[in-house]
Parts: C-alpha cells; structure tokens; sequence
C-alpha cells in the first residue's frame, strides 16, 4: 500500500518512518511512503503557496493553486488514489476507520500549514476530512502520520504477530486488560496471580472482565457502546 504525504514540511514525516515497525514495512515493500510537497508545484516566482484570507481573518491560508496541480500529478498516474484530509472540522479519527483504510491501494495524506487551506480545494478533491481530537495543532504532519500509522499496522503483514492487533485496545470496543511481564514481584507488587495457573479459559474470562472494569472506569462512553450492543 501506497501513503504520499502532501506536506510543505517532509522532513518532519521522514524521520519518523526511518525508524523500527514502520521502517520494515517499508524495506519489506510492505507499505509505500513518498512525499509531494505543494511548493514544487507553485507557479508564483516567489515560490508563494499561502496568501491572506479573503474577507478577513488573521493568518494566512494555504493557495489552491499549488495543491490543485500537485493533486492532478498525483491523479494522473493514480485516478483512484483515496485523498484524505487532516483538519480540526474532520470527524474524529478512530480505530474502525484504520482497520477499513488499511484496504485502500493509496491514501493522500494532506497536511495543512497556518490557518488551514482554500476551501475549494477541500470540497472538490478530498474524499474524507479527519481530526485526530479536539485541540488545534500547528500543522497537519503529527495528524497525518498518527493516521499512517494507525493505518499502516493494520496492513497484512506490518506487524509482525497479527494476533497482536486483535488483543488490542478498541477491538470488541473493550480496552485492553491489565498486562504484566518478569518479575513477577517488582517493589513489593505482583502480577495477578490467575495468570500464572496456566488455565486458558479462566485467564480469558477473568481478562475480559478486567477489560470491562478498566473500559467502564477509564471510557464510561465505550462501556455504555457495549452494554448497547448487549455484549454484557
Ligand atoms: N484554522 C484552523 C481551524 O481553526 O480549524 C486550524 C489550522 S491549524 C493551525 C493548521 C493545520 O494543522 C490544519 O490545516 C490541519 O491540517 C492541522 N491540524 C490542526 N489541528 C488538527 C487536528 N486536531 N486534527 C487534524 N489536523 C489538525
């Protein structure tokens, strides 16, 4: 699967996927990264790709112009590329959205820069707006990579034990259950006891009891989701 990062920063992104899963998803061909960045498509002799808000405001907005034609390079080699993206008005980005994306052949990932982009650019190219949560960051980047790789691990073949994903928090809308590793007695504190017996059916039943105490204290909204769906 294919990700290209349409950021006028992508030495910020590049570091991050240098490193561990994503860098052997990445040596493995497993998951594709490249970049475009809007100023190599400008054609203000400036190298300009912002100008001021039309009809007020403070800050200054990302041009259509730049992100137009570095979208239609994209698309003419890529008609189906899937274009996404990062806002604080987008819906907020969760687990079931990685899982569905992670199908796609290849994702757009635009990340904005000083108040944002020109809103025709948002209505006649994006396929889907996302918003990592309620809070503004200075550019879109941390948003589109949080995506890329939320996506990134859901692709066959990305993480190396695939079971990892299913005992993950969010799978069955549940958090996941206290875990332990050795010691099993660290500063006068030890693991919960039933997990050392070696019976697997109890260990299950007393895990997702835990998930659903942890999940109804932590995330009363995802408690009350399960008890909707009759799962409890
Ligand atoms: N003026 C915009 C607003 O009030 O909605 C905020 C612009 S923000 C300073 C610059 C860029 O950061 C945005 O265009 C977007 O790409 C990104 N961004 C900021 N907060 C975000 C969030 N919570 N989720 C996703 N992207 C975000």
């Amino acid at each position: 699967m294919r990700f290209t990062f349409m950021t006028l920063f992508p030495s910020i992104v590049e570091g991050y996927f240098s490193e561990t899963i994503m860098a052997r998803a990445i040596a493995s061909r497993k998951i594709i990264i490249d970049y475009v960045d809007p100023r190599d498509y400008t054609t203000d002799r400036h190298k300009k790709v912002d100008a001021p808000m039309i009809g007020g405001g403070a800050g200054m907005l990302m041009s259509p112009q730049p992100l137009f034609d570095a979208l239609a390079h994209i698309k003419a080699s890529s008609p189906d590329a899937h274009i996404i993206m990062a806002t604080p008005v987008g819906k907020k980005f969760e687990q079931n959205d990685a899982q569905r994306l992670a199908h796609k052949k290849h994702i757009v990932l635009i990340s904005g820069r000083y108040e944002g982009i020109d809103e025709r650019v948002v209505e006649s190219e994006v396929n889907e707006l996302f918003s990592i949560g309620d809070y503004i960051l200075t550019g879109g980047e941390l948003a589109s990579m949080v995506m890329c790789d939320a996506i990134g691990r859901n692709i066959e073949g990305v993480l190396g034990n695939s079971d990892s994903l299913s005992m993950e928090s969010f799978e069955n809308t549940l958090l996941e259950p206290p875990s332990f590793t050795k010691p099993l007695n660290y500063k006068n504190m030890d693991v919960i006891s039933e997990y050392l017996k070696g019976n697997h059916d109890k260990i299950t039943t007393l895990k997702t009891q835990l998930a659903l105490c942890k999940t109804k204290y932590f995330r009363p909204d995802l408690y009350q989701k399960v008890k909707t769906k009759g799962k409890l």
